[in-house]
């Protein structure tokens, strides 16, 4: 019946996005959706993203075949390396299981349903995990989350009175949070603060969930648009992966916002096993693909390919390091140019900058 199907208010950022473009005025600007935008204010196709598109189309074997179900093995081999390091020990003790998505939030959607499915306490199979994101997060998880039949909770992360982290609350909330949850941590250039924990406090964090006997989460989907150094801004990443914790690891990596394809929905998921275990990397690898089979049949090739591309191609991979030089510059001129307007024109508040450009 018609009744059940009741009428939504449009998503809050994309309604302001639809409104922004029927808006007549020409002294608009769009502080919406977080995409880069060029001194002209226009959408900006990397010079590596170029360089790559021409090879591709120029290739003998260019075509619009289906990728595997799992994806192109090229591109997800290279992300894990451009978030994990070349020297990852996860890659060379072989614990790693990498899969392509829909970009971040496919990523995520994956995630969610995988840790239904098989986070489970062995003394309660029946119990489902529950998500902790921060307070505030990205709109978009608590969504991706309940749609999959999860519970969120939120912990303590910005700080209004002191305009910095909460790493007490936040340390509190992972020691009183039910063994085996999961902790969402934005890998790089938190959404919506910008505020990231430095080194030490990561340490803390990460040490705080292991110890607590939780699952880390991170959600990469700004690396390189922080610092504009693609080791720099994984830093946690690594950290978790390469340091001495006990807990396996997820991330749901994007390529939407670094390589500035965010209509192409490149992106990948991968799970970091505490150790060597050949069956149990070779059963996740299945029951991500089964997931990925019945959400998506396989994922899109085309940005896929393109990003292998820059990924396998040193003077490309050059060539995508300068243009991640180039957002993270202009990013960082525009935060000061705005912070200093608004000091300018007397805007109540503290107009204080943390962090490098964040
Ligand atoms: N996580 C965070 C924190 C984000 O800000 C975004 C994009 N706004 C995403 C994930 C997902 O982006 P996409 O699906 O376009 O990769």
């Amino acid at each position: 019946s018609s009744k059940y199907i009741t009428q939504l208010p449009p998503d809050p950022l994309f309604g302001l996005k639809a409104r922004y473009v029927e808006d007549p005025r020409t002294d608009k600007i769009d502080l919406g959706i977080g995409a880069y935008r060029d001194n002209n204010g226009k959408p900006w196709i990397l010079p590596s993203v170029r360089l790559a598109e021409n090879l591709l189309q120029n290739s003998k074997d260019y075509n619009h075949e289906y990728l595997p179900i799992s994806g192109l093995k090229q591109f997800t081999q290279a992300a894990a390396k451009v978030i994990l390091g070349d020297d990852s020990k996860a890659i060379k003790e072989d614990r790693l299981v990498s899969i392509q998505s829909l970009s971040g939030t496919g990523a995520l959607h994956v995630v969610s349903r995988f840790l239904k499915d098989f986070y489970k306490s062995d003394a309660d199979p029946e119990s489902l995990p529950t998500i902790y994101l921060s307070q505030p997060t990205w709109a978009n998880h608590i969504q991706i989350f309940n749609f999959s039949g999860l519970k969120t909770a939120a912990y303590p992360y910005w700080d209004n009175a002191t305009k910095s982290l909460d790493l007490d609350g936040f340390l509190k909330a992972i020691k009183d949070a039910p063994t085996g949850s999961v902790f969402l941590l934005h890998a790089t250039a938190h959404n919506p603060t910008g505020l990231d924990p430095k080194p030490e406090q990561w340490k803390k964090i990460l040490r705080a969930i292991d110890d607590n006997g939780h699952l880390p989460l991170f959600d990469s989907a700004y690396q390189g648009f922080s610092s504009g150094s693609l080791s720099k801004d994984s830093w946690a990443v690594r950290e978790a992966v390469d340091g001495d914790y006990k807990f396996p690891i997820l991330i749901c990596q994007s390529f939407a916002k670094n390589v500035g394809m965010y209509g192409e929905r490149v992106g990948a998921v991968h799970l970091i096993l505490p150790e060597h275990d050949e069956a149990l990397n070779k059963a996740a690898f299945s029951q991500l693909s089964k997931i990925i089979r019945a959400e998506i049949s396989n994922p899109p090739s085309y940005g896929a390919k393109i990003v292998s591309l820059i990924l396998n191609t040193p003077e490309l991979k050059k060539q995508w390091e300068q243009d991640l030089i180039t957002m993270s510059t202009r990013i960082g001129q525009m935060r000061l140019k705005l912070r200093d307007e608004l000091v300018k024109l007397g805007t109540p508040g503290t107009w204080c900058l943390f962090g490098w450009f964040w």
